[in-house]
């Protein structure tokens, strides 16, 4: 579903991603871990659109089409969802207002007509109710004095209502109580589907505890260092990182 080749990255004079191989089959969630500015947040950013970075080598496809060629909104379209480590408010823009111009948005850019105003209600509603929030929240501005788990609550809401081919969730579950994490964790596991692809940038195993992932990844120095299964998680939890760049070293 998406394969990264050879990906190098740069901000200005500095490169970030130096290499970056990495594939991830339908209907598996990856989790990315890695020490605090190896490139994570790069990644996800590269991968959702972003000017502020300029890739300079390799290759980044969805589903056979080159990522890199497509705009932001196209991306959006062929169902890319970036979560952001720290969601923008959008004040005086209603929740509701919101997910309806980005799901109308993307329906168009596919060629899709608008839903229907009543069906657009049952949708946003049905997934509401699953995430166990105040509809009263569809009419108040986007995140506009919304707490940090409210915020991560909101933007599993607007995953599950843009029903996205490839999340991907930088840090969504930092700041977040234990309660926040599991509902934030039930709204990645309802989109677990064959036609989907995960991938979760994460510092703790704590996510990890119910969201289970196919592989893990390590991040450092631009470059993937090192993959394994769900106890490779386990591990970096009771050893951090620095074991694998002496590893690498030796
Ligand atoms: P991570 O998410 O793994 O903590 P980031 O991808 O945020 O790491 O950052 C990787 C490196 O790139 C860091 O050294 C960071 O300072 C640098 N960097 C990221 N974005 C910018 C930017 N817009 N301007 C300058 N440096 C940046
Ligand atoms: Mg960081
Ligand atoms: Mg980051």
């Amino acid at each position: 579903m998406l394969e990264i080749n050879n990906l190098h990255a740069r901000v200005g004079e500095t490169d970030i991603l130096k290499g970056l191989d990495l594939t991830v089959n339908a209907g598996e969630v990856h989790a990315v871990m890695g020490p605090n500015g190896s490139g994570k947040s790069t990644l996800s950013k590269i991968l959702a659109g972003s000017e502020d970075y300029t890739v300079t080598e390799g290759r980044v496809r969805l589903l056979g089409q080159d990522l890199l060629d497509m705009s932001p909104e196209q991306r959006a379209a062929a169902g890319v969802f970036l979560g952001f480590q720290y969601p923008v408010e959008i004040p005086g823009v209603s929740n509701m207002v919101f997910l309806k111009s980005a799901l109308n948005a993307q329906r168009k850019t596919r060629g899709e007509p608008e839903l229907e105003a009543g069906d657009f209600l049952a949708w946003v509603r049905h997934r509401v109710k699953q995430m166990k929030m105040d509809p009263a929240m569809l009419s108040r501005g986007v995140n506009e004095g919304f707490s940090g788990g409210e915020k991560k609550r909101n933007e599993i809401l607007q995953m599950l209502v843009l029903e996205p081919r490839l999340m991907v969730l930088d840090e969504t579950d930092s700041g977040l109580d234990i309660d926040a994490l599991k509902i934030v964790a039930e709204g990645i596991n309802a989109l677990r589907s064959p036609e989907r692809a995960t991938l979760l940038v994460t510092h703790y195993q704590r996510l990890l505890d119910y969201v289970q992932p196919d592989k893990v990844h390590v991040l450092s120095g631009g470059r993937i260092i090192k993959s394994g299964g769900p106890e490779l998680a386990h591990e970096l939890e009771e050893k951090g990182y620095g074991w694998l760049s002496e590893q690498r070293a030796a």
